[in-house]
C-alpha cells in the first residue's frame, strides 16, 4: 500500500487547504482548495497530478478554488457530503455518510478507501474525512473543517449546539493519537478563550506557551486536554461556551 504524504497550503488569510500525495505514483488528492493559486503551484512544483478534491462543506473559504482548478487539470472527481448537492462547485461524489460513526466510501486515496462522517453543526453539509493509518503510524489522519479546530470549535451557522456536541463527541471517540487537520488557524486565539474558561488547566497554559506558527494537525489527545467545546459537559455547556466565544474579545 502506498505511503501517502500530507501538507498543509496556507491560503487566503488563515484557511489551510491540503495535499495528500502519493509518492509512488505521483498522485495528488487535495482537500478544500479555498483558492487555485497555492495548491495549484504545489502540485506543478512536485509535478503530482490531481485525481480528487475533497470538501469538509460548501463555504467558499473551502471550495473557492474547485472550479479552476478543475479547467486545469482532467478527470478530478470532487466528493463532499450528499446534503451539500447543489453548494459545492462541480462536486461528482455525493456521499451519504451518516453521523456519529464513519463508513468506507468507494473513493480510493492512494489505494486507501476513504472513510466519511457526517458532522453537522457549524453547516448541515458538514462531513470528515478519514484516512486508515499510514506506513507505521499507530492511528489515522481526519479532516475536520470548520467543526473541529485546534481548541475550538466552528460557529453554529446552520446547525444546532446539539449536533456540534454530538459532531465533536464522535470526533474524539477516535484513538488519541489520531491526527485532526483543520480548516483555520485560529489556535492561538483559541487557547486564549480556553484559558478565560478554564484558568487553572495546565494543558491550556502548556499548549498556549509553546505554539509554533502552524497548529495543525491537532490530536484527539491534545483536544480532550484542551478544547473547552469538546471538554463541555452537556449541550446546555457547549451552548453558553459557544455564544460566549462569539462574544469574546481575548
Ligand atoms: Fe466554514
Ligand atoms: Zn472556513
Amino acid at each position: 500500500m502506498a505511503t501517502l504524504s500530507i501538507e498543509p497550503i496556507p491560503c487566503l488569510r488563515d484557511n489551510y487547504a491540503y495535499l495528500i500525495a502519493d509518492s509512488d505514483t505521483g498522485d495528488a488528492w487535495l482537500v478544500d482548495p479555498s483558492e487555485p493559486g497555492p495548491p495549484g503551484a504545489l502540485l506543478r512544483r512536485r509535478g503530482l497530478r490531481l485525481r480528487g478534491v475533497l470538501a469538509t462543506h460548501h463555504h467558499v473559504d473551502h471550495v473557492g478554488g474547485i472550479a479552476t482548478l478543475l479547467d486545469q487539470h482532467r478527470d478530478v472527481w470532487v466528493a463532499g457530503h450528499a446534503r451539500d448537492e447543489g453548494r459545492i462547485p462541480r462536486q461528482t461524489v455525493f456521499v451519504d455518510a451518516p453521523a456519529e460513526r464513519f463508513i468506507t466510501t468507494e473513493l480510493l486515496v492512494g489505494g486507501h478507501a476513504l472513510q466519511a462522517m457526517y458532522i453537522p453543526g457549524h453547516t448541515l453539509g458538514a462531513i470528515a474525512w478519514y484516512l486508515p493509518p499510514r506506513a507505521d503510524a499507530v492511528a489515522g489522519d481526519v479532516f475536520t473543517g470548520d467543526t473541529l479546530f485546534a481548541a475550538g470549535c466552528g460557529r453554529l451557522f446552520e446547525g444546532s449546539p446539539t449536533q456540534m456536541h454530538a459532531s465533536l463527541q464522535s470526533l474524539v471517540a477516535l484513538p488519541h493519537e489520531t491526527l485532526l487537520w483543520f480548516g483555520h488557524e485560529y489556535t492561538a486565539a483559541n487557547l486564549r478563550f480556553s484559558a478565560a474558561i478554564e484558568p487553572d488547566n495546565l494543558a491550556v497554559t502548556a499548549r498556549a506557551a509553546d505554539l509554533p506558527i502552524c497548529t495543525t494537525p491537532t490530536t484527539v489527545a491534545l483536544e480532550l486536554a484542551t478544547n473547552p467545546f469538546v471538554r463541555a459537559r452537556s449541550v446546555e455547556e457547549l451552548a453558553e461556551r459557544r455564544l460566549a466565544k462569539d462574544e469574546f474579545r481575548g
